[in-house]
């Protein structure tokens, strides 16, 4: 290959777009972007060429290749699918809950031509958005009202603004919390124009002090799950039907942020600690916020259902325009609450119910059936326990036992252990599974039967003949 030494002989523009090695990428992106991609590369070459660089030779292959991986580059980091085989079911870096395939369908349908949003199809006139969800909503947790707005830290936001404004909430020291993402209930009681009003200690608040704290000004009470950490030993909190009756007495209403809004009563029973939706209605909460895409197992959504009045201000205040959902997460939002409507069905077609209530011996059979495909492939696994994660900031002390598969490099470097790690997130799709000290931990729980073969084929094409690193 002979070497270009000069910066007249790079090749041109116009003779690289046609380059039969460029066709496939003009094809799938278009003249713009390759054509940029041709210039920066030409650019750094004319700079490396007049700055005398003689370390890497110029020819019109490595130019070729460079704006090949450049623009492979530009699509890697582009968002798409990946492996999780980390076994968090909330995975909140790899987007929460994966979605049933009948709120994949509703968003198709909904958003590949147009859709009745806003529109009453009965009358022929405008309607108003996302009315069938809040009916669903109503039904499904027998409340009087609900909507629907972006996530549940615009819901807890939108409700203290509407409600609470320029007047004082009272919480509980040990509930003024930090859910990741910059949400710390301070700083949103703050944004929201509420006065924050503290009562009792971190560990200990009793219904007294609440009771002491309330005064004319006092607009509500808010309740904070703390969804992403647990106290214990010397600690004492007010029970949220115990709340929810004293704020009845004080004609002011209780504002329940629940965080993960756990639905189902097959996966309450497996976290005792995460209060259900139906519960923190049943105890008489009159605003209750949380998420759509946690315990729900949704699209990002944040849902706030409670007594009419309240829900009615939510809805009128300026802010719900800049909150509200669009049509995607309307119709997918309905799609999963729809098959609540039937416990069975929500089992079958929720991923995260179907994750999380997972029998665990089918698991542990299905990892050491992958483990005898790999064994049997010159690759060295076991099936080891591990425990369930849920993840995304939920039930974070919940241990329930589990299987993962577990590889360990014999001549177990850390660098080693890195590298396979690192080659498995450059895989295509990318494959995301934990390091625990020196092992690679797979858990099947979250790969689904379609993802276990491209797992196989990962692990062998990264350790398989030839590759003594396991
Ligand atoms: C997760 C969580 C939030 C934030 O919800 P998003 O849907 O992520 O915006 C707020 N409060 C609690 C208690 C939570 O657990």
């Amino acid at each position: 290959m002979t070497t270009i030494d000069s910066v007249r002989q790079l090749p041109k523009v116009d003779e690289l777009l046609r380059e039969p090695r460029l066709e496939n990428a003009l094809r799938l992106m278009g003249h713009v972007p390759v054509r940029e991609a041709i210039r920066t590369t030409l650019d750094k070459a004319r700079e490396g060429l007049l700055a005398g660089h003689s370390d890497e030779p110029i020819t019109e292959e490595s130019i070729i290749f460079s704006i090949l991986k450049q623009l492979d580059q530009e699509t890697k980091t582009k968002i798409r699918k990946v492996i999780n085989a980390t076994g968090a079911i909330l995975h909140t870096n790899l987007g929460r809950a994966p979605l049933a395939e009948q709120a994949l369908d509703a968003v198709m349908d909904s958003s590949r031509g147009y859709s009745s949003l806003e529109y009453d199809l009965e009358h022929g006139r405008r309607g108003q958005r996302g009315a069938s969800t809040e009916e669903l909503l109503c039904r499904l947790f027998n409340a009087e009202a609900a909507t629907v707005v972006n996530n549940n830290a615009a819901a807890v936001m939108l409700a203290l603004s509407s409600i609470c404004r320029g007047r004082e909430v009272i919480v509980s020291r040990g509930e003024l919390v930090e859910i990741g993402g910059k949400f710390r209930v301070p700083e949103i009681m703050e944004e929201s124009g509420a006065k924050l009003r503290e009562v009792g200690t971190t560990n200990r608040t009793r219904i007294s002090d609440y009771e002491r704290a309330v005064n004319e000004s006092t607009a509500a009470f808010l309740k904070v799950h703390r969804s992403n950490f647990r106290m214990s030993g010397f600690v004492e909190e007010v029970d949220e039907c115990d709340l929810a009756a004293l704020a009845h007495q004080h004609a002011i209403p209780l504002i329940y942020d629940l965080g993960s809004g756990c639905i189902s009563q097959d996966l309450a029973k497996l976290l005792p600690e995460e209060p259900t939706v139906s519960q923190a209605v049943a105890c008489g909460a009159e605003v209750i916020c949380f998420s759509g895409d946690k315990l729900l197992g949704g699209p990002q959504a944040g849902i706030i259902i409670g007594k009419k009045e309240y829900v009615e201000r939510c809805r009128a205040h300026p802010l719900m325009r800049a909150f509200r959902c669009d049509k995607m997460t309307l119709s997918a939002l309905q799609a999963t609450l729809t098959l609540y409507l039937d416990p069975e069905m929500a089992r079958q077609h929720i991923p995260l119910l179907r994750m999380a209530l997972v029998d665990t011996g089918a698991l542990f059979k299905r990892s050491e059936q992958v483990k005898d495909i790999l064994n049997a492939r010159g690759i060295k696994a076991t099936v080891t326990s591990s425990d369930m994660i849920i993840g995304g900031g939920s039930a974070p002390e919940v241990r329930i036992p589990s299987w993962a598969l577990t590889l360990v490099p014999e001549n177990g470097t850390s660098s080693t252990l890195q590298s396979i790690e690192a080659a498995l997130r450059a895989y295509d799709p990318p494959i995301i599974c934990r390091t625990v000290n020196d092992s690679l931990l797979f858990d099947l729980r979250t790969v689904s039967q379609g993802e276990e073969q491209i797992l196989i084929e990962a692990l062998c094409a990264i350790l398989g003949e030839g590759d003594k690193r396991l």
